[in-house]
């Protein structure tokens, strides 16, 4: 098949460029490089069916493709509040382009959504028939709100225009290529910890949030865009049900780093969910899916790649 991943030089998007070229298909790696990096897809550059196309989701694109995983969008905070009104119409003119798209050249589309539209949720563990509890005018907003309407767009088309949509809603990930300095809390935790700084816990370090290992996800991704159910086109979680406080998250990132553990408190952020973890019954029904990877396993394999960075860094 022929597989355009948007958003394919980020965190996720590369590692699922990578596993669909090794299950044998052609990918197209569609991105703007806002928040991807071309290192993250340079060992896949001299593979002849790989093209890497550098293109904004919000302007139309015509492509022959079977298949789009839509994840075009900056996920940490830090990125997507750099320009807040411009991830509102990546989310937003970028899912209308992949839709029109998909409805053009018959092209089965998963978006990727996210944990986020449950906001800060008051229904626990998270289940996909929770409508959420979302800020639609606070800081986040631009963030949860698009990909809300991102999922209205998906499940639109599929209603008016018979589009074949799949809708993941995904819960934190984690693993070797998120960027050092995108403010995420396990990059933030390893990187303080491998410094031998203080990690840094906003708020109490109560809040929760279930820590999924990106191969693990990258399955679930290509499981639910290859499912064929009567119900497919309705959302599906796909996280570690695994739930740890931030606080819990920081003593084991200082001991896999073989630091004493050593936090300085700082200011909450708006709207920070107070705890977060995903139902996944009906991954597990649809899909046959369950994560794999503990989180200490997932930990040490993220510390081994931001300890070489950090290393490289230091010889330079
Ligand atoms: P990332 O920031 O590493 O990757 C996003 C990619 O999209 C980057 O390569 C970026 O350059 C590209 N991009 C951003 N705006 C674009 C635009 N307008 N046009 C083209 N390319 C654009 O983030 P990630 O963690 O890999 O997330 C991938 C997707 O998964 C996102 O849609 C995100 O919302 C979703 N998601 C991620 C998580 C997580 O924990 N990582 C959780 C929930 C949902
Ligand atoms: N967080 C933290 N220290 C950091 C970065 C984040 O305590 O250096 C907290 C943050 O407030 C949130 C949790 O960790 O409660 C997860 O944050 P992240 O930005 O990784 O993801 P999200 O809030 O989008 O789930």
């Amino acid at each position: 098949m022929r597989i355009l991943v948007t958003g394919g030089a980020g965190f996720i998007g590369s590692h699922l460029c990578e596993r669909l070229l090794n299950e044998g298909h052609e990918v197209i790696c569609l991105d703007n490089f806002f928040t991807g990096r071309k290192e993250n897809i340079y060992h896949l550059m001299s593979n002849p069916r790989f093209e890497v196309i550098r293109h904004d989701v919000v302007q139309p694109i015509l492509l022959e493709v079977d298949q789009i995983y839509n994840l075009a969008c900056p996920a940490s905070p830090v990125h997507y509040q750099y320009n807040p009104v411009k991830t509102v119409k990546t989310n937003v003119m970028g899912t209308i382009n992949m839709l029109g798209l998909a409805k053009r050249v018959k092209a089965r589309i998963l978006q990727a959504s996210t944990s986020e539209v449950y906001g800060d949720p008051q229904v626990h563990p998270q289940t996909e028939d929770y409508w959420g509890n979302v800020n639609p005018i606070g800081v986040r907003s631009c963030y949860d709100e698009g990909k809300r309407v991102a999922e209205t767009l998906m499940m639109d088309y599929h209603r008016q225009n018979k589009v074949d949509t799949r809708i993941a809603r995904i819960f934190n990930t984690y693993g070797p290529r998120m960027l050092e300095n995108d403010g995420r809390v396990v990059s933030n935790f390893i990187v303080q910890a491998l410094r031998g700084e203080e990690l840094t816990v906003y708020g109490s370090g109560a809040q929760t949030r279930s820590f999924c290992y990106v191969d693990d996800l990258v399955e679930g991704l290509i499981r639910l865009m290859n499912t064929e159910a009567e119900d497919i086109h309705l959302p599906v979680n796909l996280g570690n049900p695994g739930e740890f406080t931030i606080r819990e998250l920081a003593e084991e990132v200082a001991r896999l780093c073989g630091r004493e553990v050593r936090v300085r408190y700082c200011p909450l952020p708006q709207d920070d969910p107070r705890q977060r973890r995903p139902d996944i019954t009906r991954a597990e029904r649809l899909l046959g899916w369950r994560p794999t990877v503990p989180l200490r396993e997932g930990l040490q394999k993220t510390i081994a790649y931001f300890a070489e960075r950090i290393d490289r860094e230091r010889r330079a």
